[in-house]
């Protein structure tokens, strides 16, 4: 990319001043010639003339067409930058080499203080401000910022000591004001005006550049406290169910075989109706501690939830080794715990489950710890280890997995569907496909009671299946309804490890007549990221075929904006927690901001998902998100509400759909 840069910059220059020499050239002839008093002057002087006219237009258009081109690719270069790279180096050095300059500076002025960046041709220093750059600025302010030739006084300077200065305000990230500066110190280098008009648009090119790098920064930081947060549970401090998951998976893979420690907390409940939540955190977050004090701090240790914990330790199928430290912890809850004036007992049922050397998952292992910790708990032994047998008496919990099997089976589960719709025209471009469980009397299961149990067996596969048959069912039925509308579906990471997948979609696609295109599989950042290496080839497939892909819940997890540029994707969607929280945080409004922006100049479709109101439409609109769904415009429906709505809503203006919905 410098490469590039300094080729076109020296082609927009080098045109540019042999025209400017052909020109002058020609004005000395005209001068010579008319003071030489020669006859055929008239002809003479007329084409003088015109050659000096063509030379400057065509000088002129030259110069256009070079300038657009170095802007062209000192913005692109700045774009790089601003995800992987330092902007503000890279604009100075940037600024400095285009205008071939003795020294390039940045003025930051925030009302109160004055500092600056500088750049002199070899490194990037930060310094204080100069007498010259409180001239500057206030010279700038009475210009309305516009691009200004400048000669201060050398003294003034410090040691940048330039004779020529152009500067120009840019639009400022962090609302204070800014100004980029070149300086030329040789006495004939001054700026000219094609310098000065060029300067406005790369002082403008720059400061968005500036901006977008800030919200970066941002997002990266915010990110990287959720990811803290999305790992750890507040009370404790402690891993949580997500973390723990993750790091037992990781020692699976590397072929150890750990002994899993499944603790659940007895009476606790007691504790918490009786002497409220207030005591029951307390009791929890000393419980955490003794137990850490068992283990060592170097045993992973979690909160799984409630009052239920879990501990992997090295076991190699030791089982004696697993039972001396569940005794240890079993025996540290029997102490009572002190909460205020009154002491307490609980106590501590504890399962143990071994890895097994072959095929075992961590859903399983999880498993088998909890059906032990229950037969203790039952049976009141206080630890075991499992054994088969207790597979008999399951809690009810464990029976999901055959139920969802059943429902899987014979199609009890249904699918809703929420529109989307481009939020530039208002049109409904497609719509979300969400799993339901229909439960006897109460309505529907949330997809978030079973998904995760489905995750951890072989029922994701049938699952997806079912789901991507059916949406597709009814995109087709949209479709001949005359609905040109796209269908979205949610796939789990487990399932883009079925080598055929893209291939079933393919042909589900090509028995309803239905183009490639109008499928989009959505995908978390997480499950495409954590497991990047088994998912590359299943993506390339999915985009071999011309299948759509999302990137699902961007903004959360593993996020990264570099993610957006590596990963080849056509939509991301910005999660609901960044679009719920517009207007009340306003920093998920930058961070809404920042991936709209590199979506936008990625040329990726940027949906808002969870949009509730008429104020949040308007301002993502505002900020350039392409699409949007959420609760505003219309809840998930049934199939056959949706082809009502859909009749109803082939446009959507802000308050029709907003009453109706
Ligand atoms: P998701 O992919 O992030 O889906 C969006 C969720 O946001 C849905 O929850 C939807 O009902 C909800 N939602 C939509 N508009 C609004 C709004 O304006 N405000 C708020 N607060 N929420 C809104 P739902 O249906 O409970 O689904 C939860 C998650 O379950 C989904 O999150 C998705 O990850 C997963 N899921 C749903 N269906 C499927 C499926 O068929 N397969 C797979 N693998 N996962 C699914
Ligand atoms: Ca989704
Ligand atoms: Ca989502």
């Amino acid at each position: 990319m410098k490469e590039r840069l300094k080729r076109a910059s020296a082609r927009t220059w080098g045109p540019t001043s042999s025209a400017l020499s052909v020109v002058s050239g020609s004005a000395t002839a005209v001068f010579v010639t008319w003071h030489g008093d020669n006859p055929g002057l008239g002809l003479l002087i007329g084409f003088t003339a015109v050659v000096v006219g063509m030379s400057a237009v065509h000088s002129i258009l030259r110069r256009q067409h070079a300038h657009m081109v170095v802007l062209d690719l000192f913005s692109a270069g700045l774009g790089e930058s601003v995800v992987d790279g330092d902007p503000v180096e890279e604009l100075l050095r940037r600024t400095h080499e285009l205008y071939r300059a003795d020294w390039t500076w940045l003025i930051f002025a925030d009302g109160i203080t004055i500092n600056t960046t500088e750049y002199d041709g070899a490194s990037v220093s930060r310094g204080l401000a100069q007498t010259a750059d409180q001239e500057i600025m206030a010279h700038l302010s009475t210009v309305d910022g516009a691009p200004s030739t400048l000669h201060p006084a050398w003294e003034d300077q410090g040691p940048r000591r330039v004779r020529h200065v152009l500067a120009a305000l840019m639009p400022s990230a962090s609302g204070g004001r800014a100004a980029l500066v070149v300086g030329r110190r040789n006495r004939w280098e001054q700026f000219r005006p094609p310098d000065v008009s060029m300067f406005a648009r790369i002082a403008l090119h720059g400061g968005t550049a500036l901006q977008s790098g800030w919200l970066v920064h941002r997002l990266r930081s915010e990110s990287a406290s959720n990811r803290h947060q999305a790992d750890h549970d507040a009370l404790t401090g402690l891993a949580n169910r997500v973390k723990f998951r993750n790091s037992l998976q990781e020692v699976l893979r590397s072929g150890a075989l750990p002994g899993v420690l499944l603790i659940d907390l007895d009476r606790f409940k007691e504790v918490n109706d009786t002497l409220g939540h207030h005591n029951g955190d307390l009791l929890l977050a000393e419980a955490a501690m003794r137990m850490q004090h068992v283990l060592g701090s170097g045993t992973m240790l979690a909160r799984l939830g409630g009052d239920e914990f879990a501990a992997y330790l090295d076991a190699d199928g030791d089982e004696t080794r697993m039972r001396i430290y569940a005794d240890d912890l079993r025996y540290a809850m029997t102490r009572p715990f002190k909460l205020g004036d009154v002491h307490v007992d609980v106590g501590a049922s504890i399962g143990i489950a071994l890895v097994r050397p072959i095929g075992d998952s961590v859903g399983e292992v999880l498993r088998r710890a909890d059906v032990a910790m229950y037969a203790a708990k039952v049976d009141r032994t206080g630890v075991e280890i499992y054994r088969e047998a207790f597979d008999g008496h399951s809690p009810e919990r464990l029976q999901i997995i055959p139920r969802l099997r059943s429902a899987i089976e014979r199609r009890e589960l249904v699918l809703h569907f929420q529109p989307q719709l481009d939020l530039r025209t208002g049109r409904i471009v497609g719509a979300e496909t969400l799993i339901r469980w229909p439960a006897a009397g109460t309505g529907f299961i949330a997809p978030d009671d079973f998904l995760p149990a489905a995750e951890q067996t072989d029922l994701m596969r049938p699952l997806t299946r079912f789901v991507l048959e059916e949406a597709i069912l009814q995109c087709g039925r949209w479709r001949e309804e005359g609905h040109d509308l796209r269908v979205s579906v949610n796939v789990s990471a487990r399932n883009l490890l079925e080598p055929d997948l893209a291939a079933f979609i393919a042909s589900l696609l090509d028995r309803a007549g239905i183009p490639h295109g109008a499928l989009r599989v959505e995908l978390t950042e997480t499950a495409l990221v954590t497991r990047a290496a088994e998912t590359a080839g299943m993506l390339q497939s999915l985009r071999d075929r011309g299948i759509g892909v999302a990137l699902d819940d961007f903004g959360t997890g593993h996020s990264s904006l570099t993610h957006l540029t590596t990963l080849p994707v056509d939509e991301v969607k910005i999660d609901k927690s960044f679009v719920l929280a517009l207007g009340i945080d306003p920093v998920a409004g930058r961070v809404a901001q920042a991936i709209i922006e590199l979506g936008a100049s990625l040329g990726l479709d940027v949906v808002a998902e969870g949009v509730e109101s008429a104020e949040h439409a308007e301002s993502l609109a505002a900020m350039g998100c392409t699409h949007a769904q959420g609760y505003f415009f219309a809840k998930p429906m049934s199939p056959g509400d949706f082809v009502a709505w859909l009749g109803r809503h082939r446009q959507w203006t802000s308050t029709r759909v907003a009453t109706s919905a």
